[in-house]
């Protein structure tokens, strides 16, 4: 490429890394300031800035403006402390940043594809400028997080679903495409994503994500494509898997057994199904036949507890009707049910009430308490309320980040960020690496499990059902290696030879943050051959 172009190209500049000889070399000399620096101090350069910004908006747009001008050096940054800029480039400030999308819009990042561009879905596809595409996100923006229809503004869900994907999962950026539909009704979503499936040019092991659809889309497209296709729904089955992890984690906390426990939901929506799905199974694993499990979950939706003979249940609910009389609200339904567990996942924020939360701590000694919904200002309850109403009892998980708590006698608990990020990076990779192509729920529940088994001791005594997100590169390799060994256990690895380190092999697929270098190969022949006849 041209020089000038190289420095406009976010994914071959390097600033003023680019040393004198590259700058000769490429005809940018004179189009830098005249000194050089390393990446180590462009990292320092941009915390220092990124330090100035006011809000988490600016922070976003800052991160975003980076990515756009040098796409390593924005890996180098969010690598260097994921813990920090993972709620702005993801939960909860992505949220925000949907939300006023039309505000911060800079550059445009991803595919933007409408109901109008029916019969030119080729003519777009081709239009993305990578060829090796492994990992596309897709979403029709109708339901991000829990902030409802957001349309082509939901782009910022996809396009920070795949910066995790490199920044946890080490899959290179060039081979991530984020992808938007802008549809008007729901039939019209479905008919789409066909055209759009049947004619993306990138192959059967190149993996489909479905992300924020709503509710209906999701089921129906999921149940109609994850046998033809290497597709996964991450608000249904990733989100099983992290809570399922959650969970496993916690029984190590309260020593019992899956099968132990009575769950209530707060939603009976995608989220709430994909997980109750995995925790069957794996009382399943435990002995428990799948009828019996399916007895220990109650779920409560917009219309109250869900029992048999209300009106208009869904398949997908009617698996959980169980014999009750009617009840509307959740206090009720706690005080009369009396979980070992409650799981938020209906976007309704505080639905955790004082009096909730009190009376799982007066029925269990350790009460599991996740608050799982998105973004942080829809979480049933926070983190503080939760440990302080239970005395610090409660086994707690938020699918946002919250700070830890320090009780008056002193304790600190750091809860756990339940949160999905845990599993599709690993997950991701693992699938693209051994070309595994039809991803089942036993895929989902190894990796909850995989994850589980990452959590130590001294993780659990404060408070943390998950690993420490600042090892999150470090779990998703082992996640994609457990995923790996999975498919070739199951010989549905479609990758012909079986690599005998599997942890190595996903390593060696990761994506550097490295700069490349631009220099011509410059050498010599023989002078006598060289000699101008
Ligand atoms: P969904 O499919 O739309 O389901 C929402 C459910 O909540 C529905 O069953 C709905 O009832 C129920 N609901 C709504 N209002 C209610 C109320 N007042 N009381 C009781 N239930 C009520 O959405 P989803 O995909 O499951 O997501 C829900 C939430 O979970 C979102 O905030 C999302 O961000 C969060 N989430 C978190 C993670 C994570 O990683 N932590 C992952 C996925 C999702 P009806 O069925 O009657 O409409
Ligand atoms: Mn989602």
């Amino acid at each position: 490429k041209k020089g000038y172009e190289i420095i406009r190209n976010p994914l071959l500049n390097k600033g003023m890394a680019f040393t004198l000889g590259e700058r000769l070399q490429l005809g940018i000399h004179g189009l830098l300031p005249p000194c050089f620096v390393s990446q180590d101090v462009q990292l320092l350069r941009v915390l220092k800035n990124y330090d100035m910004k006011k809000d988490d908006l600016d922070r976003y747009v800052f991160l975003m403006g980076l990515q756009d001008r040098n796409e390593k050096l924005f890996y180098r940054v969010i690598m260097s402390n994921v813990e920090r800029f993972m709620p702005i480039i993801y939960t909860p400030t992505v949220g925000l940043a949907c939300q006023l999308y039309g505000h911060i819009f800079r550059r445009p990042r991803g595919l933007f594809i409408t109901i109008h561009d029916r019969g030119h879905i080729a003519a777009i596809l081709k239009n993305w400028p990578e060829i090796n595409v492994r990992v596309v996100c897709v979403t029709d923006g109708e339901r991000i997080l829990g902030l409802g229809d957001l349309g082509c503004h939901g782009m910022g869900i996809p396009v920070g679903k795949l910066a995790l994907y490199t920044a946890c999962g080490g899959v290179p950026p060039q081979q991530c495409l984020p992808v938007t539909l802008d549809v008007g009704t729901d039939n019209e979503v479905r008919k789409l994503v066909q055209l759009i499936l049947e004619q993306t040019k990138y192959g059967m092991d190149c993996l489909i994500q479905f992300e924020d659809f709503a509710n209906i889309n999701a089921f129906r497209m999921l149940n109609k494509y994850r046998n033809k296709f290497c597709t996964f729904n991450d608000d249904i089955q990733g989100t099983a898997a992290v809570a399922v992890a959650g969970l496993l984690a916690a029984l190590r906390i309260t020593k019992t057994k899956m099968c132990d426990h009575t769950i209530v939901f707060q939603g009976a929506g995608e989220a709430a199904m994909g997980i109750a799905e995995l925790v069957t199974m794996a009382m399943e694993k435990e002995g428990l036949p799948k009828e019996e499990g399916l007895k220990k979950i109650w779920m409560v939706d917009s219309k109250g507890l869900i029992v048999k003979g209300r009106d208009q249940l869904t398949h997908e609910k009617e698996r959980f009707a169980h014999e009750h009389q009617q009840m509307k609200k959740l206090e009720d339904v706690v005080r009369e049910l009396k979980p070992t567990v409650i799981i938020g996942v209906a976007a309704v924020s505080r639905a955790f009430t004082e009096q909730i939360i009190r009376d799982m701590a007066s029925f269990n000694e350790r009460p599991i308490i996740f608050a799982l919904s998105n973004p942080t200002s829809k979480a049933e309850c926070t983190a503080e309320q939760c440990y302080t109403l239970t005395e610090g009892r409660a086994i707690f998980a938020s699918g946002s980040p919250f700070d830890p708590v320090t009780l008056p006698d002193g304790r600190t608990f750091y809860p756990g960020q339940g949160n999905n990020s845990y599993i599709f990076p690993g997950v991701g990779l693992g699938v693209i690496a051994c070309g595994l192509q039809n991803i089942t729920e036993e895929v989902f529940l190894t990796a909850a499990e995989a994850l589980a088994n990452l959590v130590t001791d001294k993780d659990l005594a404060e408070g943390r059902l998950f690993p420490p997100l600042s090892s999150i590169r470090n779990t998703s390799l082992k996640l994609a290696a457990k995923i790996m060994e999975f498919a070739f256990e199951h010989n549905v690895a479609s990758l012909r030879s079986e690599p005998s380190d599997k942890e190595a092999h996903v390593r060696s697929l990761a994506y550097s943050t490295d700069y490349d270098e631009f220099v011509v190969d410059s050498y010599r022949w023989p002078e006598d051959c060289m000699t101008v006849q």
